[in-house]
């Protein structure tokens, strides 16, 4: 009974709360933000490709485009996909991608090119590779757009100037000669950014910074909408499309990207680091 009670609260609340925190968060367009499509044991950041088959075409339904990340900054009805962390498993993309015939943003921690990944690998043995050279110059052939993850996957927000300047031109550099490319974006890692980066990373020549919260600063603090293990249709509904549950959904994303916070203090306890 008491469960009950506790449990109409909540939901009263979420829906007395929901159009304040929707006006405070939906700014611009919808950007995703996804990991992996390889979910394994206590792994709750990665979906599987059939649930991402399912957003696009409920994005579709509902006359949402799937975009690239300048078209979700500027429409309304459009939805970029963006990878974080570059691993091969988004190769598992390519069928989709002719099949609707869209274009997804990847960022890459550039150091990683080719390796095992040694920062959230840190519950059980669940580790993942990153994409190779080849497999990012295969991707970029078919249309997929190359971002910046920093080099080192560091938490930008701690390093001095001139190593955030090295962190991001570096990245910049190794993505623009595999790719051909122009490399506009950066998503920083563990979604931590600040004034400092943002200036540096306008004075690189990006064009915008991209966090892993939904909250929407400025072009240099674009807000994303993660997607995890535990979406349904109905929460990823109310993600996409204004609506009584879409403030609970961003108030979630905001909890989730705080605790985020506590990765690179726990991968730096737990996880073998890649020898630099
Ligand atoms: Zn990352």
């Amino acid at each position: 009974m008491i469960f009950l009670i506790i449990l109409a609260g909540i939901v009263l609340l979420t829906i007395l709360i929901s159009p304040v925190l929707r006006r405070r968060f939906h700014t611009h367009g919808r950007i995703l933000a996804l990991h992996s499509l390889q979910p394994k044991f206590l792994d709750f950041g990665a979906v599987s490709a059939k649930t991402l088959n399912h957003v696009i075409d409920g994005c579709r339904n509902r006359g949402l485009r799937i975009g690239t990340i300048e078209e979700a900054i500027l429409r309304e009805d459009t939805v970029a996909i963006t990878f974080d962390d570059g691993y091969d498993d988004i190769l598992q993309m390519l069928p989709l991608l002719s099949k609707h015939r869209i274009t997804i943003t990847v960022f890459v921690p550039t150091a990683f090119i080719g390796k095992t990944n040694s920062w959230d690998n840190f519950f059980l043995n669940n580790k993942r590779r990153h994409l190779s050279e080849e497999q990012i110059k295969q991707l970029a052939a078919a249309g997929v757009e190359f971002g910046s993850h920093s080099h080192w996957h560091s938490d930008l927000s701690r390093l001095h100037d001139d190593a955030i300047e090295e962190e991001l031109r570096k990245s910049k550099n190794i993505l623009e000669s595999l790719t051909g490319r122009e490399v506009k974006y950066v998503a920083y890692p563990y979604g931590r950014g600040d004034n400092r980066v943002s200036a540096i990373a306008r004075r690189l020549g990006y064009q915008a910074g991209i966090w892993s919260s939904p909250r929407v600063a400025d072009v240099f603090n674009v807000g994303r909408t993660p997607l995890n293990r535990f979406d349904t249709q109905l929460t990823i509904n109310a993600k996409l499309h204004p609506g009584i549950l879409s403030g609970a959904e961003y108030l979630k994303s905001l909890i989730i990207s705080r605790f985020s916070h506590l990765t690179p203090l726990i991968a730096h306890f737990s996880s073998p680091s890649v020898s630099r």
